[in-house]
């Protein structure tokens, strides 16, 4: 890799981190498993290793990564809780080991589980507890003493106490709470929570205290951040201490720096977590004399008396008991593995995909089998091997028909899949109609698969147009709904109404064509009837369209089914108007623009938006395909990126003239 190549990649990585922190410290939203981040993260470290000058003060490798939220009042950490440096293989320990050994005489460490929850302090005078707050960016968290003062287990009032004392531990939702909250989210229809972690980090910081209370939350202290009247020489010995004042505190094991003794005690850890009320995501090796940890010292983010050994994501044997067949909105067959429910990552898991029949084929995957399953990215659980076979078991196929209607299926021309061409399919049907009332599409609030079903089984609809002529009366016929409820379906049904053609057309499920190209296809023709008048030549001429997708648009509106619904829908008071968004001047066409920075009077969605009217694209990071960099105040690593790569820099006002010259 050169080194530009490095410092666009270093751009992309440090963009991604610091979503995907945002996204986990402050809105308790993760969208990737940890083991993904920490991957990025490390990919990172090792760019900056190899190229010095691509570090960046804020690199997301050189701090911690939370905010403290305007929601709570902020308190400054007198002492910095710091995060720590996690490793992932047994070598890396050694190497801490032997650093430590190296650096101060034989030295002792403990070992502990490292807690999958959040890293809070709390802070008592006189025996008191008179603050609480959470870790923040690690010098400024968000004050929560209402919050933690409803956890049981957090003594408010301590007997024996030195004057001031002010610890450091991890709040985490034991497995039964979660298993709780769970049930209660699905009993009033709400999404559940992903995991323990952001369960606990959502329930420490709600503005009532009484949810949190609700929550059952409980804590392990792990550390003396400072203590006045009183002092300490190992971290085991302020442990016990922090046991006879009466907290729930970290569960240590002490050991000289032995590779094999470490391992032992990781490993041993690793084994019983199985059977932890509660979720751990590691390990955490520490010095024990304090005075040596003053000696080997801290970087700004961690200290390195301390290291974090992860394991790998959590992975399970279980018992195939069905391949169920899925029957998707385009016909597709998916065999969908059904197993003996396993946890993982804190929640039960029963189902994962096994995509198609190469797959299987591939893995050679059989009904019977005992198969090895892991919760992979975007939290999805994923079949990783068969590792036994039943003993008779034969290699599976996918059936020849489809189990929803009985058609033939037949192998897809352009893809691995199997497909089922019989357009009035009842699964196809269903499916479509779903699609249709979805979000990124007519956005039907309230329309979700358990009320088109019951629709289609009653008769009341066939296709997506009779939505439109649906009454309060037939409605009121079905299971669960009442006058208000639906009031308030056929309101949204009336609103979709409203819907920009390029949303009908992403709902009409035209295949190949999504949200984005559904758009390209408005802003190219500007309304239904040319689009439906043009030719397969005339659409791939839009740039971003290829031939299939050209063909696709061309042959679906030729067809007369669908040229019947859109003609239903039309009559029905679907509007189907759309209003482009350029200019038509496209002076920017084909450039593409890196917002950075505050602009003194623009917006960022303003700013993207008038370079959008003109034809220019905003992307979010800074690369070699980068042709202007606008940036504002305090513009931090994209301008420093810009600079390296020579791209052109504008402010607002030059960008303002450009647009308006
Ligand atoms: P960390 O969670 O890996 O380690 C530091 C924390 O461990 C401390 O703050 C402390 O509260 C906690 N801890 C638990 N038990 C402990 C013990 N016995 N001794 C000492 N500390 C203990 O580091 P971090 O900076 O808080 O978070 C980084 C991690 O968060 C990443 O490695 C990743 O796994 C996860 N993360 C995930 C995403 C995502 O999108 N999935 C995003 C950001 C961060």
């Amino acid at each position: 890799m050169t080194q530009q190549e490095a410092a666009v990649r270093v751009a992309e990585l440090t963009e991604q981190l610091t979503k995907l922190a945002h996204e986990y410290y402050d809105l308790d939203a993760p969208t990737v498993e940890d083991y993904e981040y920490d991957a990025l993260m490390h990919e990172l470290k090792a760019l900056e290793a190899e190229y010095p000058m691509l570090l960046a003060a804020d690199s997301p490798t050189q701090r911690v990564q939370g905010v403290a939220s305007g929601d709570f009042e902020k308190v400054t950490h007198s002492v910095q809780m710091a995060s720590l440096q996690d490793v992932f293989s047994f070598g890396e320990v050694e190497n801490f080991l032997t650093r430590a050994e190296e650096a101060v005489s034989e030295p002792q460490f403990t070992v502990e589980p490292k807690i999958d929850g959040l890293s809070v302090s709390l802070e008592y005078e006189n025996g008191i507890l008179v603050r609480g707050s959470t870790r923040g960016d690690g010098f400024v968290g968000e004050d929560v003493t209402a919050n933690l003062k409803t956890i049981r287990s957090i003594p408010l009032k301590l007997k024996n106490a030195p004057v001031f004392l002010e610890v450091r531990g991890e709040v985490y939702m034991p497995h039964a709470s979660f298993d709780r909250l769970c049930a209660m989210h699905e009993a009033e229809g709400k999404e559940p929570p992903k995991n323990p972690r952001n369960a606990a980090a959502g329930s420490l910081r709600q503005k009532d205290a009484k949810v949190t209370a609700q929550r059952r939350l409980d804590i392990f202290v792990f550390n003396v951040q400072r203590v006045e009247g009183r002092t300490f020489e190992t971290h085991s010995e302020t442990i016990d201490f922090l046991q006879s004042l009466g907290f729930p505190v970290i569960p240590y094991q002490l050991c000289t720096a032995n590779i094999e003794q470490v391992r032992e005690k990781i490993e041993a850890i690793g084994a019983e977590r199985e059977g932890y009320a509660f979720d751990i995501d590691g390990v955490v090796i520490k010095t024990n004399s304090l005075a040596q940890r003053e000696i080997l010292g801290t970087t700004a983010k961690y200290p390195k008396w301390a290291v974090a050994f992860k394991f790998p994501p959590e992975e399970k044997v279980t018992e195939l008991l069905d391949i169920e067949i899925q029957v998707g909105r385009t016909g597709v067959l998916t065999p969908v593995a059904v197993f003996s429910p396993i946890k993982l990552a804190g929640t039960s898991v029963s189902r994962a995909t096994l995509h198609n029949q190469q797959f299987i084929t591939d893995k050679d995957i059989r009904l019977g089998d005992m198969i090895r399953v892991r919760k992979a990215g975007e939290i999805i659980p994923e079949v990783l091997a068969s590792e036994s076979h039943a003993e008779g078991s034969q290699p599976y196929t996918l059936p020849t028909h489809c189990p929803v209607c009985g058609a033939p299926v037949e192998k897809d021309a352009d893809a691995a899949a199997v497909r089922c061409f019989n357009p009035a399919c009842a699964a196809q049907v269903f499916r479509s109609i779903v699609h249709f009332a979805s979000k990124g599409a007519m956005n039907i609030d309230g329309l979700g698969p358990a009320i088109v079903q019951q629709l289609l089984d009653e008769k009341l609809i066939s296709s997506a147009a009779d939505l439109y002529t649906l009454t309060a009366e037939q409605l009121l016929t079905l299971e669960g709904f009442k006058q208000k409820s639906a009031e308030n379906l056929l309101n949204a049904i009336e609103q979709s109404k409203h819907q920009p053609l390029d949303h009908v057309l992403a709902a009409l499920g035209i295949r190949n064509i999504g949200q984005a190209t559904a758009t390209l296809l408005c802003e190219h023709f500007g309304s239904l009837d040319a689009i439906r008048g043009a030719s397969a030549a005339e659409i791939s001429a839009i740039d971003g369209f290829g031939e299939i997708m050209a063909q696709s648009v061309a042959d679906t509106f030729a067809t007369e089914k669908f040229a019947a619904l859109v003609d239903s829908l039309l009559a029905n008071g679907v509007e189907m108007q759309y209003t482009q968004k350029s200019t038509g001047d496209n002076r920017f066409a084909g450039m593409t623009f890196v917002l950075t920075g505050t602009l003194p009077t623009l917006k960022r969605d303003e700013a993207k938006a008038k370079i959008e009217a003109c034809g220019g694209k905003v992307s979010g990071s800074v690369s070699k395909k980068t042709t202007v960099v606008v940036a504002g105040e305090d513009a931090g690593s994209k301008l420093t990126k810009a600079q390296e790569l020579e791209i052109p820099i504008w402010d607002e006002a030059e960008l303002l003239r450009k647009i308006t010259e």
